[in-house]
């Protein structure tokens, strides 16, 4: 049974008749809604579908919860999966499977699906996410959520008791919480050396020779600072599990628990790597664009005129052009090293390596 009709009400129903479900769905308003979902998909009123179904998913606003309470008789021994989510983390004091749960104490409440979009529901666990994350204070209504989330081509997840449902509630919600700290970490760190390039660079020269090069600062300055980023980053990844051998080394024990600093840390390695290839990829990029500036257009040009009228034939200094050939050479093998790390981070290349190739890699 689904009870409402809007666009999770459709997704669902229509997911659930394409893996062999007889559904049920209570509207309001029956007659105007029904043409929206499959014709095998029962539309009746809500105390009618109420009726027919076992298991029921209230595909409805928390908000409006609380008109459902006339049918409190009609729902007494019935499974209700709160798929709901709010539009704040932590918006209420209690999540909306707990509320659900408290209008309706007569019914085992189970909270699942809220993770998993209209869209998703509708591509049929193709694309987007395929974990269906689950909890209830009932086991057995938790098996029998997590059979139908199975059926549908999704995994279900148990996440334990009622209490979780608020956890589940805020996934939605958030926003890329692993990469807060390694994105400030890098911020940080860019504004530190794009400071100490523009003095080297720019504010320098002026001082001393009253030449203005602030011509540099979008282009020459930015890509200095990005490998000087890139370059502590990737030594940040690797410096936490140094630290963290030591501790283990000076205990003479692996059992310690690590400070809440290192684990921390420990925990944000992929995405200070991750943040690390992107300054260097930037960096390849920029390397690559140096030659497309006006600027350098006209240093060139300026430089040939100045040969040509001191009368030199050739500028070709050996040494200067091995030293470049070697430097550019060992930065496309550097930047193909760091892209074979950033690949193997990813979960799917991840999984597939077991922890001596992993290792072997890293
Ligand atoms: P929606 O399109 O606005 O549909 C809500 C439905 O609630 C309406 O179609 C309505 O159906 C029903 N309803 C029952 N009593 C109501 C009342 N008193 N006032 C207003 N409507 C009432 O919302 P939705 O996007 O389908 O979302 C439904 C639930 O699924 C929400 O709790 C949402 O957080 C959750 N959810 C949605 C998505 C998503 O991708 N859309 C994803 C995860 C979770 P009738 O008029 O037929 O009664």
């Amino acid at each position: 049974g689904v009870l409402g009709s809007g666009d999770f009400a459709r997704s669902l129903a229509v997911r659930l008749v394409c893996s062999g479900f007889k559904v049920v769905v209570g509207s309001r308003n029956p007659k105007r809604k029904a043409s929206l979902f499959p014709a095998a998909a029962e539309v009746t009123f809500q105390a009618e579908a109420v009726k027919k179904a076992d298991v029921i998913f209230v595909a409805i606003f928390r908000e409006h919860y609380s008109t459902l309470c006339d049918l409190a008789d009609v729902l007494v021994g019935k499974i209700l999966v709160d798929v709901s989510n709010n539009t704040e983390i932590n918006h209420h004091k209690e999540s909306n499977a707990e509320y659900l749960a408290s209008l309706f104490p007569a019914c085992t409440v189970v909270k699942g699906f809220n993770v998993i979009s209209a869209w998703t529901l509708q591509s049929g666990a193709r694309d987007g996410n395929k974990q269906v994350l689950i909890c209830s204070n009932n086991q057995e209504a938790k098996r029998t959520v997590a059979e139908i989330a199975q059926v549908m081509g999704f995994t279900p997840v148990d996440m334990g008791c009622m209490s979780a449902a608020c956890e589940i509630e805020n996934i939605p919600l958030r926003l890329l919480p692993a990469w807060k700290i390694p994105i400030f970490l890098a911020l940080g760190l860019f504004l530190c050396f794009f400071t100490y390039n523009l003095i080297r660079q720019v504010i320098h020269p002026y001082i001393r020779e009253q030449r203005n090069k602030l011509y540099k600062i979008p282009i020459e300055v930015v890509n200095t600072t990005l490998p000087c980023v890139s370059y502590v980053m990737l030594s940040l990844v690797y410096l936490p599990g140094v630290l963290a051998a030591c501790s283990q080394l000076y205990y003479g024990t692996k059992y310690r628990r690590f400070p809440d600093w290192l684990d921390q840390w420990l925990q944000h390695r992929k995405q200070i790597g991750l943040l690390s290839f992107f300054c260097a990829a930037l960096h390849a990029v920029y390397s690559l664009c140096l030659p497309m500036r006006r600027s350098h257009r006209y240093l060139l040009i300026e430089t040939a005129v100045k040969q040509a009228m001191e009368k030199k034939m050739t500028i070709w200094v050996e040494e200067e052009v091995w030293r470049m050939e070697i430097y550019i050479s060992v930065g496309i093998i550097a930047l193909g090293l760091l892209s074979l790390l950033a690949i193997t981070s990813l979960p799917s290349i991840a999984n597939s390596l077991n922890w001596r190739e992993f290792s072997f890699i890293q």
